[in-house]
């Protein structure tokens, strides 16, 4: 009870209240230590310091020279690139040029028009489509064809590496080589390495190899080439894709619809344009089917081609429509792509290792598809377009999508709203393009090299580097067997 008190002759009751705490008493424990404040750390100097990032500029053709735009552009190469250029996978090679020395910002931009440029764009261009796969690797690398048993041998780039309307990619010379020529009629001269598309195509052809060392020989079933000469003009498409500037120029020139026509599917513009072929060397958007193509490889990979493309317009429409709110329509294409590559990579790499089919791969993409979750109707575009190509049998009718009345709003749609179906069957196993030989008459340089005419899928799947012995295996024996008599 508080005690009453006067102050300057007022009486107060006495404010201090009595104490809630007992006062301690012998054989208590010793109280708790009164936590003391932590100290601060100094400060810091401002701007904080932030770790050098090593990398470089690159100044490349963002398409082929014929392309305004977008035209040339400056990329940064976020890893560490020595005069060449070359780094621990890739290197840069052309008599009297290489090696090509950074700029005094440690920088690789040069004039157009000049060997410098051509050197650093075309090392830029390769760089880039390797990061590619490594970011789907999970960002593991990935071994080129020869990098087994430790062997850390890099692939070497040729920008001008002789005449030619061609380029190739070949293992036993472990490179990438890219001719040039003068057109008829024309006064100066093609470089097939100022393409964007030529490069990055040659460069899949190279990574293809490293991933399934046994699809190159012509011994395989015509699809297995058809699958190798699609993955490189795949690679061109979802390389510009992995770009923004270059998604964000197709979108605007597009209004987003990936069957206008506009440079993306029209690949190789200025190579297509020098041979006489007036919408570059392949169009991605076509509508052939196997039944129309035979056992050509090259016109066979149109078909594969032309359905993953399909597939990602029917995609990036239903993932425009359904993110419209939320999202900028090229962030969803860039998105969109960058899947549906990594889902394509995944089901390649599951895919056999000699003589794997368009259904393989197929399949694999829809049994991933499932597996990582990815809305059902992603897999109906997908069955639904390689069945229209006569690639599989579709397990749903097709009515709507030849009519044109595609569901592009509903996440869940199966085609007929009761099937999910995650395995299909060749349409067609008699077709040409399963039991024919091989006819590579129109494709690409790497297709014709000997090493990958001669040497049979089950030596080539084995992994290696190649020498000349290797390719004349069996014409040295049957020497070595008629001198011996
Ligand atoms: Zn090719």
């Amino acid at each position: 009870m508080p005690i009453p008190r006067s102050v300057h002759g007022a009486v107060v009751t006495d404010s201090i209240p009595a104490p809630s705490i007992p006062a301690p008493r012998a054989g208590d424990p010793a109280p708790a230590p009164i936590p003391q404040p932590v100290p601060r750390p100094a400060p810091r100097p401002i701007p904080v310091p932030v770790p050098p990032v090593p990398g470089h500029r690159f100044r490349i053709f963002k398409q082929d020279p014929t392309v305004a735009d977008p035209a040339v552009r400056s990329v940064f190469v976020p890893t560490v690139v020595l005069n060449g250029p070359t780094d621990a996978r890739v290197s840069t090679e052309l008599p009297g040029v290489t090696p090509v020395a950074r700029n005094t910002t440690g920088d690789f931009e040069f004039e157009p028009d000049t060997a410098e440029f051509d050197c650093a764009h075309t090392f830029a261009v390769v760089r880039e489509t390797v990061s590619m796969y490594e970011r789907h690797n999970d960002g593991a690398p990935i071994p080129f064809a020869w990098n087994v048993g430790g062997n850390i041998d890099r692939l070497t780039v040729f920008p001008r590496a002789g005449s030619g309307a061609n380029a190739f990619y070949s293992r036993a010379a472990k490179a990438l080589k890219f001719l040039f020529f003068t057109p008829q009629g024309g006064t100066s001269p093609v470089f097939t390495c100022r393409s964007l598309d030529i490069v990055a195509h040659e460069t899949g052809h190279s990574i293809l190899d490293g991933l399934k060392p046994g699809w190159l020989s012509s011994g395989n079933t015509p699809q297995t080439g058809g699958l190798h000469e699609s993955f490189g003009d795949l690679t061109a498409i979802f390389l510009a894709l992995s770009q923004p500037d270059q998604a964000e120029a197709l979108v605007a020139l597009a209004k987003a619809d990936l069957h206008a026509r506009q440079f993306l599917s029209a690949l190789a513009e200025q190579f297509g344009r020098a041979l006489g072929l007036p919408f570059g060397l392949r169009n991605a958007d076509n509508d052939l089917k196997l039944s129309e193509v035979g056992n050509e490889v090259h016109a066979i990979s149109q078909v594969f081609t032309g359905g993953i493309y399909d597939t990602l317009a029917d995609i990036y429409a239903f993932e425009r429509i359904r993110q419209a709110r939320t999202k900028d329509p090229t962030i969803v294409l860039i998105e969109v792509a960058d899947h549906l590559c990594k889902l394509l990579f995944d089901a390649i790499v599951a895919a056999p290792a000699t003589d794997a089919t368009y259904a393989d791969v197929v399949n694999g993409m829809l049994r991933l598809s499932a597996e990582r979750n990815d809305p059902a109707n992603h897999r109906t575009f997908l069955r639904n377009r390689f069945a229209l190509r006569e690639v599989v049998v579709s397990p749903t009718p097709l009515d709507a999508v030849l009519e044109g009345r595609l569901n592009l709003t509903d996440p869940d749609y199966t085609g007929d709203g009761t099937h999910e179906v995650t395995n299909v069957e060749p349409a067609d196993r008699n077709s040409p393009s399963l039991r024919a030989d091989q006819d590579r008459s129109t494709c690409c340089g790497t297709m014709q090299m000997p090493e990958f005419q001669h040497i049979d899928a089950n030596t080539l799947a084995a992994g290696g580097p190649l020498t000349d012995q290797d390719i004349l295996a069996h014409e040295l024996a049957n020497l070595r067997q008629a001198f011996t008599k």
